[in-house]
């Protein structure tokens, strides 16, 4: 089902052949972009311009005339003008009264004013109808046709009617129109081109500092420590064997930190007795970027395996092979196989292999056009469920792998734990915790509270 079905609409352009003309001040290069794309969709299209001489970067069946005579031409005029410049929009105040401005501006900062550009255009000009629209679209994308980036184009303004008007321009133009509402939306259509990976941005920050804190973690006790103490230099370690266990204690570590802001979550609704409380800052946080921490687990993840694969390639791999070859040579004896080992190594591969098709299984349910065509419960089923599921799978097969290093006084170089059993912390104690939760007893007052039940309604605000 498309969550966001009521908003976006279809991307049918209009079929009547008659468009109306359209007015665009300003001939600079999202003006130019967007006259030659209304051009070709069949708008007339005529320019205001502080020069009405017609350079060839004009598109060819444009007209170009001053600001008052272009406005006198149409019912909606698109200002394609910088916030700065709007105040030579004032005397045509007469002339724009009834009509339809488009703002599309955009800022170099986020907030740069304390009122967005269309609500100050309509400050400055009270009669006309303001509408904010096409400032996510780029004159480049435009202009080449390479709509690819986004088609969608945020449409805000006070006036429905006004609004209607050019969401059709829009459909007509190829693009979906998604109605964001009055023009108190504007600041943040505004601020949306200037975001950076606004959700990614604690995710990746988290990701690196962890990454570079195992790197080192492993590089001092599987290349500096053996170094010293035993004469060994592993040094190429760096290249293969250490990146292949940072990958998956990242991948497992962010796996967990995925469900771990819904543990918090859970016992601080049960500390309260209510829903109606907001979470904390940081929770709030967290819990909206569960999807890029999931996204980039599942990165570590695949480099892990693509890493796993490539092991039998390596120079050290055939080495250490030949080695044990060599001694039951020498030694005239040959090694029976160690059933033990055979089940734990298989156990060991088979629980990655379903870990990891969780995982993958997960991050395919989370792209847009998967997730738009499940329902609210099937989505929830696939991320909590099969995700917990993965989240064990992941666990039980690092136990497997790393278990045998808990009890080894061998695995505590310089007394510090092996890095597989720092990577069990946290995935351990949120399947722990998690189990607690699924108890009865506590699972029962948590949906009543999720429900809407309150322990001391006093408590809610
Ligand atoms: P631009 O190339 O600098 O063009 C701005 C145009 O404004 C000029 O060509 C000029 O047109 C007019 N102008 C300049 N100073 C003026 C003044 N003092 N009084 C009246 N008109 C003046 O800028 P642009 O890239 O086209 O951007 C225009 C607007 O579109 C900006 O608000 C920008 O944020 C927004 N926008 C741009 C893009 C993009 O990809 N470029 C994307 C989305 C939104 P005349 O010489 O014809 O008068």
């Amino acid at each position: 089902m498309n969550k966001n079905s009521s908003n976006i609409m279809a991307l049918t352009p209009n079929t009547s052949n008659k468009r109306e003309t359209v007015c665009i001040f300003g001939t600079g290069d999202f003006g130019r972009a967007l006259g030659h794309k209304m051009i070709q969709c069949g708008y007339p299209v005529v320019y205001g311009s502080r020069s009405t001489h017609i350079s060839n970067l004009i598109p060819k069946d444009a007209e170009v005339l001053s600001h008052a005579e272009a406005a006198q031409k149409a019912a909606i005029i698109i200002i394609a003008i910088q916030r700065q410049h709007y105040n030579f929009l004032t005397p045509l105040a007469e002339i724009l009264h009834g009509k339809v401005l488009v703002d599309i501006s955009n800022n170099l900062k986020l907030n740069q004013y304390p009122e967005s550009n269309a609500e100050y255009l309509a400050q400055l000009l009270p009669g006309s109808r303001v509408v904010k629209a096409f400032n996510t679209v780029s004159a480049w994308a435009l202009q080449s046709g390479t709509l690819d980036a986004s088609r969608q184009v945020f449409v805000c303004g006070d006036d429905v009617e006004a609004k209607q008007m050019v969401m059709n321009i829009v459909r007509a133009l190829g693009l979906t129109p998604l109605d964001k509402g009055s023009l108190l939306a504007a600041q943040e259509i505004e601020n949306y081109p200037l975001q950076l990976f606004p959700m990614w941005k604690f995710p990746i920050f988290l990701s690196l500092g962890l990454t570079a804190f195992f790197f080192f973690y492993c590089l001092a006790l599987d290349v500096i420590y053996t170094y010293i103490y035993e004469k060994n230099n592993f040094s190429f370690f760096i290249a293969i064997t250490i990146p292949n266990r940072v990958c998956p204690v990242m991948a497992l570590i962010l796996l967990a930190l995925v469900y771990l802001p819904g543990i918090f979550a859970a016992i601080i609704q049960l500390y309260r007795g209510t829903k109606y409380r907001r979470f904390p800052d940081w929770l709030d946080k967290w819990m909206l970027c569960r999807k890029q921490l999931g996204l980039i687990a599942l990165a570590f993840a695949s480099l892990h395996v693509v890493f796993s694969l490539v092991t039998p390639m390596r120079a050290f791999a055939s080495w250490r092979t030949s080695k044990g070859i060599i001694s039951q040579a020498l030694n005239n004896k040959t090694e029976p196989l160690n059933n033990t080992n055979a089940w734990i190594s298989d156990c060991y591969l088979a629980l990655g292999i379903l870990g990891f098709f969780l995982f993958v299984l997960l991050g395919i349910t989370s792209l847009p056009s998967v997730s738009n065509n499940v329902n609210w419960r099937e989505f929830r089923f696939v991320q909590s469920k099969l995700g917990y599921l993965a989240l064990i799978f992941c666990t039980a097969h690092t136990l497997v792998y790393g278990g045998k290093w808990f009890l080894s006084p061998s695995a505590y170089k310089w007394y510090l734990p092996n890095i597989y059993m720092l990577s069990l912390v946290i995935p351990c104690a949120v399947l722990v915790v998690k189990f607690v939760l699924i108890f009865p007893c506590v699972d029962k007052p948590l949906t009543q509270i999720r429900q809407g039940w309150e322990r001391n309604p006093k408590h809610s605000e």
